[in-house]
């Protein structure tokens, strides 16, 4: 038995080395010298590029999600490693779930029980082609550390437009709606609305990282 073990092993390495994705140090995803070097998001920014210490600025007031939590940016090498190898390595999404479980408790979010969580949905042939949508696996590992309940396949993408499949679900919620990447003009402002629209009390995005249109910007952490 013991060769046999061995031999699976030794397959499941050559299908899947485990190499860090950062120095490709051998038998680890993420070795903890290349996590250390992610800087989480100490503070909370209007959902907007002029990045106001708040929930919304005078500019931005406009945009759906109500908060919106952004774990790190997403120029930091490891995170957009991270994001890249992610889609191909599922076993990565659970450094996905921590980070953002890290942040979340730096900025001292609190989990309540009107909550749901909802990923950002892909359509059926991207989820097919990638294997699995990555703000599922985050939703689940976050789920096994925090109750917070979640449903899947309730806002999804048909014939290229967004849809909701039951308002009941989402009726009088705060949705806590998961993606791994923010963007001003991304899909998931697209998505609050929509959430919004159909009766959802409150929409806050959560999501690793966080892309910055303004080139002139280094980072968001001042
Ligand atoms: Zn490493
Ligand atoms: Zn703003």
């Amino acid at each position: 038995m013991e060769i046999v073990k061995r031999l699976y092993e030794y397959l499941l390495d050559l299908i899947l080395p485990k190499k860090c994705i950062g120095c490709n140090r051998k038998d680890l995803f993420l070795c903890e010298d290349c996590f250390s070097l992610i800087e989480l998001n100490p503070n909370i920014y209007c959902p907007c590029d002029n990045l106001v210490k708040n929930y919304h600025c005078y500019q931005c007031s406009n945009i759906s999600l109500d908060r919106l939590y952004s774990a790190a940016d997403y120029n930091n090498t490891i995170i957009k490693k991270l994001v890249k190898e992610a889609k191909h390595i599922k076993q990565l999404t659970s450094y996905e779930a921590i980070i953002i479980l890290m942040h979340l408790n730096e900025v001292s979010f609190s989990f309540e029980n009107d909550m749901l969580m909802m990923p950002t949905p892909l359509s059926k042939k991207e989820e097919r082609q990638q294997g699995f949508n990555v703000a599922k696996e985050i939703i689940e590992i976050i789920h096994t550390e925090i109750s917070i309940p979640y449903s899947f396949d309730n806002l999804i993408i048909k014939n290229s437009n967004l849809k909701i499949v039951n308002q009941e679900i989402i009726k009088g919620k705060k949705i806590l709606l998961i993606n791994e990447v923010y963007e001003v003009n991304g899909t998931i402002n697209k998505c609050a609305e929509l959430l919004k629209n159909n009766k959802a009390e409150e929409v806050y995005g959560i999501t690793l990282a966080r892309k910055i249109n303004k080139v002139d910007r280094k980072g968001f952490f001042v």
